[in-house]
């Protein structure tokens, strides 16, 4: 029997993976993610699907982004009543994520409430923990989990019946990362499947912790409040772990603040993974030894009239999108001896990308909409990224004892996604294809 693949989202875009694979006679959904960015892409989330959620045998996801995972609830509450599979790091980290998914949901009055924390507690009930290497098998096909290692618990999975086997990168991480080990070798493969994010790049070699202890010097000799806007998942620990290593120097001392509540279950649920990771636990103990937590309101409301520089605020969202952060830019941004350091990619649309060009005249929905002129110096650091470049998808591509025939690019902008298909075919001898959302393709 053919097998067939099926592209509802994260295809042309980063966001929204949903991918369905058709394997003896199996419907298998991989990842189930939602749009995010730009308000066009957040309708995207609106527009009905042309997926029978009744006749999904199983959903496999890949890791707790929530463009990876943050529609699986709104599946839950549509009907779908079967097995969903994650390793244990990306169920602990999908709790946080969707949880909080579905508060941001609550609380933004202009947003689609797609599901509530009842769907949420569902969903969660529904994952059964698959450990990497030990495979499963449903409907006769043969499962298994690798490590990605682009945040903690992610993975990339084979699928495999007599004959033919089928792979999804799911996101990779890099080979050379701050806090990643590097991923698992490509198992055997026919057929891949693999994201593009930074398909037509490749990573500046900046150094990341020599700029940030610039910033961190300036910050102390000019009494200034730093600003890092941080997501929650692996980029504020990378981040905490940078900053608790550069103030143990006599000279950089200076007080760390993690501010938000996902930011800082994410970084237990790391602590206690340090396994998977470069940063021991003890080296988590003593971000913990650190920094300041601020968890609740009240203590926030306290902060922000209290508190001055120099110190260093870490907090969420990454995007400037929503959280702790918008209050921080409220109390902190206004004052021009401030600085407010980006570290990730900001999408279009987000307030993040605004500063990043220039455009100062803030609106923000932090309870209620307030309006003001951002004063605040904005830089910018460069390297931190979680996705592999296209140096490093090539290396794992090239990894494994045999490179696939066929290569289905995906979760790139079209240009990233067309640079690497002929950056794959002028160095493998695999046939490399961008596929198109919403078509069926026979592998
Ligand atoms: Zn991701």
């Amino acid at each position: 029997m053919n097998s067939s693949l099926k592209f509802f989202g994260g295809v042309e875009t980063v966001t929204g993976s949903k991918h369905l694979l058709n394997i003896n006679g199996a419907n298998f959904l991989v990842d189930t993610g939602l749009f995010q960015g730009e308000k066009y892409i957040d309708k995207k989330n609106d527009e009905p699907i042309d997926l029978d959620i009744l006749s999904i045998d199983a959903i496999f996801i890949t890791h707790a982004h929530l463009d990876h995972c943050g529609y699986l609830p709104y599946l839950i509450r549509k009907g779908y009543r079967n097995k969903i599979y994650a390793t244990a790091e990306t169920l602990e980290l999908m709790k946080v994520s969707l949880e909080d998914s579905a508060k941001l949901m609550k609380n933004k009055k202009e947003s689609k409430h797609y599901y509530d924390q009842n769907d949420v507690h569902r969903a969660l009930l529904q994952v059964e923990v698959v450990k990497w290497e030990k495979s499963l098998r449903i409907k006769g096909v043969e499962i298994t989990y690798y490590r990605a290692s682009h945040i903690l618990g992610s993975s990339f999975v084979n699928f495999k019946i007599k004959g033919e086997s089928v792979t999804f990168s799911g996101d990779l991480g890099r080979y050379h990362s701050i806090m990643q080990i590097a991923p698992q070798d490509l198992c055997d493969t026919d057929t891949l499947i693999i994201e593009s994010t930074y398909g037509n790049r490749d990573h500046a070699d900046a150094n990341a912790e020599d700029k940030l202890a610039d910033i961190i010097t300036d910050a102390i000799k000019y009494k200034r409040t730093v600003l890092i806007p941080a997501f929650a998942i692996d980029r504020t620990q990378m981040i905490l772990h940078l900053l608790t290593k550069l103030t143990a120097h006599s000279n950089l001392q200076i007080p760390i603040v993690l501010s938000g509540s996902m930011g800082i279950k994410v970084t237990e649920i790391y602590k206690r993974s340090s396994e998977f990771l470069k940063i021991s636990e003890e080296e988590f103990e003593n971000i913990f030894k650190r920094i300041r937590i601020i968890e609740h309101s009240n203590d926030l409301e306290n902060f922000l009239v209290k508190s001055q520089g120099p110190q260093i605020i870490v907090a969420g969202s990454g995007m400037m999108s929503g959280g702790t952060i918008l209050a921080h830019l409220e109390a902190f941004g206004q004052d021009a001896n401030n600085v407010i350091v980006f570290t990730g990619f900001q999408a279009n649309g987000t307030l993040g990308k605004q500063l990043l060009n220039g455009d100062m005249n803030v609106r923000i929905e932090n309870q209620e909409i307030k309006v003001f002129e951002v004063q605040s110096k904005i830089e910018s650091i460069e390297g931190l990224s979680a996705h592999g470049d296209r140096n490093d998808l090539l290396r794992w591509i090239k990894s494994g004892r045999k490179v696939p025939q066929r290569i289905f690019v995906i979760h790139g902008e079209d240009d990233a996604r067309e640079a690497f298909k002929e950056f794959v075919e002028k160095n493998t001898e695999s046939s490399a294809i961008c596929p198109r959302e919403g078509l069926l393709y026979d592998i």
